[in-house]
């Protein structure tokens, strides 16, 4: 039997996608030896549904600019193209029904994400889909929050304390984020006047 790819899915808003996600998927892909780590734009996001949230395709396509120059990276429409609320038993369906026949799946999530993941929806469907990896986040207790035995791998990655809320604020306030983000996604952001209103 051929041995499965590795797949690493990093799920997020990504509203905008910042060195701090980018740097955790580079991490685990090294780490964790994966084949690929596909991006994944939410829908409206379930975790943030009163928060008003930039247009899909503006995420994606920071996405894409910000995964381009990595032939390991990519980005999934699969999440804005379902409608409604993205749940990540959703993502991790269709993820399974696309590529599940020669690929083993790793769910990357950073510590705040998995502080909260027993409340997500169908956990135990969930913990069956990926390997759960979660990686530190400046700010946040890095903890195992209580999945099945092997279900989940933890990993410090470089800390870097850069979150979408403080660069949308920067951008609103007309403070830099050059450096925070890519070159390409702050020159996006000029270009379709993101966060200023
Ligand atoms: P927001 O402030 O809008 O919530 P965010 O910076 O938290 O944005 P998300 O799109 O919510 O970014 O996060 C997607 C995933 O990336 C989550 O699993 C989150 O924990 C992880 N992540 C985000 N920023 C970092 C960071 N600086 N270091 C490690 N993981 C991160
Ligand atoms: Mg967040």
């Amino acid at each position: 039997m051929t041995q499965k790819r590795r797949l690493g899915i990093m799920g997020g808003t990504f509203d905008p996608i910042h060195h701090g996600h980018l740097v955790a998927a580079s991490e685990v892909a090294h780490f964790f030896a994966l084949d690929e780590v596909i991006f994944v734009p939410t829908g409206l996001s379930s975790h943030k549904p009163d928060q008003r949230v930039t247009p899909a395709e503006d995420r994606y396509l920071m996405a894409v600019i910000a995964t381009a120059s990595n032939p390991r990276f990519s980005v999934s429409r699969i999440d804005i193209e379902r409608s409604g609320p993205t749940y990540t038993v959703d993502t991790l369906r269709d993820m399974h029904a696309l590529h599940g026949d020669d690929n083993e799946f790793f769910f990357i999530t950073g510590a705040d994400a998995l502080a909260k993941m027993l409340d997500w929806h169908d956990t135990e469907e969930l913990f069956e889909l990926a390997h759960f990896i979660g990686v530190t986040r400046p700010g946040h207790r890095l903890a195992d929050p209580g999945l099945p035995d092997g279900r989940v791998s933890l990993m410090e990655v470089p800390a870097l304390a850069i979150s979408s809320t403080e660069c949308r604020d920067r951008v609103h306030a007309g403070e830099p984020i050059w450096y925070l983000v890519p070159d390409g996604i702050v020159q996006y952001i000029n270009k379709r006047n993101l966060y200023r209103a």
